[in-house]
Formats: structure tokens, C-alpha cells, sequence
């Protein structure tokens, strides 16, 4: 089965459930993301999967997307390698929250309680499911100039995700992960 064929959001398989005919892949990283838009302009799933789709990807390029109401929605098999982070893709898993940005349009943590809660099980789950050695925000990689002509989504922002990941580890991790 390839990834992202014919996916139909309704069609994704359950949060945590293996989808069928696909072999899993080394994961070592999770990379946090916001969709730098507004808060307050709810971005369903279906229009943030057609976005990336518009810019050429075949499907939404982040694993995970966290709803301001905290529902975490599978937006991409984890087993397939994901568009979020330009050189990091390959072992890497992309979560990526509603919002990043104020009512004025100016970068903010904008996670609300049920974001971050819902941030923090997920993560937690990854962690416990994948050798992760390192959990950091976009803006905390390097980027990766290998120049190969593709517009990818972390090129929308630079400081995605807005808030400092290595600040949360201790909250989720209770200690520096
Ligand atoms: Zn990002």
C-alpha cells in the first residue's frame, strides 16, 4: 500500500492503530509544528490536508494535528515519512497544533489547556512507542540547505512552533528529554 493513496480523512485509520501494509520506519525524533495561522480561524482537518496537497505534497505533511478543543487527529500514517521538517523528515514524526498565531496575526503560543494537555499525551505516547531521542520545536532545527526546489511547509515560518518545546520537557517528561 502506498502512503496517502486515495486517503480520504474519514478513511485514516484510528489514532494509535497501525495502518494495514505499510512497514514501519525508524523514528528517533518528534518534531513540533503549529500551522501558523490564526487562532481564532478554526482550520478543520480537511482544508489543512488540501493546503499541503495544494503545495504539491499527497497529503497533510504532519503525522498529528492538535484542534484548539484538544481532539488529535492522525493526518498521515506514521510509518510513512512525513513533510515538515527539511532534513529531519526520514526518522521523524510531525505534530503540529491549530493556531501560532494572534488575532493580529503575530506569532503567539497560542495552545489552549485541551491543546496542551492533548500535546503532551500524544507525545508521551511516542515516546513510550518509538526509540525517540529528542523531542524539539521547528524552529529549533537547522535548516537544511540542500536547495531541492520544493516549497515545504516549514518554509511558511521560522518560528514555528511559537513556544519553547525544550521549556515543556520537564512538564512532560519530568526531566530534559
Ligand atoms: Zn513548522
Amino acid at each position: 500500500m502506498d502512503c496517502c493513496q486515495d486517503t480520504q480523512l474519514s478513511a485514516l485509520h484510528p489514532d494509535g492503530q497501525k495502518e494495514k501494509g505499510l512497514r514501519m520506519r525508524r523514528i528517533d525524533t518528534i518534531v513540533i509544528h503549529c500551522t501558523a495561522t490564526r487562532a481564532d480561524c478554526p482550520l478543520p482537518p480537511s482544508r489543512l490536508d488540501r493546503m499541503h496537497r495544494e503545495r504539491g505534497f499527497r497529503c497533510c505533511g504532519y503525522h498529528y494535528y492538535i484542534r484548539t478543543d484538544g481532539t488529535v487527529f492522525p493526518m498521515r500514517p506514521v510509518e510513512c515519512e512525513g513533510a515538515h521538517a527539511r532534513g529531519y523528515n526520514a526518522t521523524s514524526v510531525g505534530v503540529a497544533y491549530e493556531g501560532g498565531l494572534d488575532a493580529g496575526g503575530s506569532p503567539a503560543d497560542t495552545r489552549t489547556a485541551a491543546q496542551k494537555d492533548a500535546m503532551r499525551v500524544l507525545v508521551r505516547r511516542l515516546v513510550k512507542e518509538f526509540p525517540v531521542r529528542r523531542v524539539v520545536g521547528h524552529r529549533d532545527l537547522s535548516p537544511d540547505a540542500d536547495g531541492d526546489g520544493k516549497v515545504e511547509p516549514e518554509e511558511w515560518t521560522k518560528v514555528c512552533p511559537c513556544f519553547e518545546v525544550g521549556d515543556c520537557l520537564q512538564e512532560w517528561f519530568g526531566k530534559r528529554h
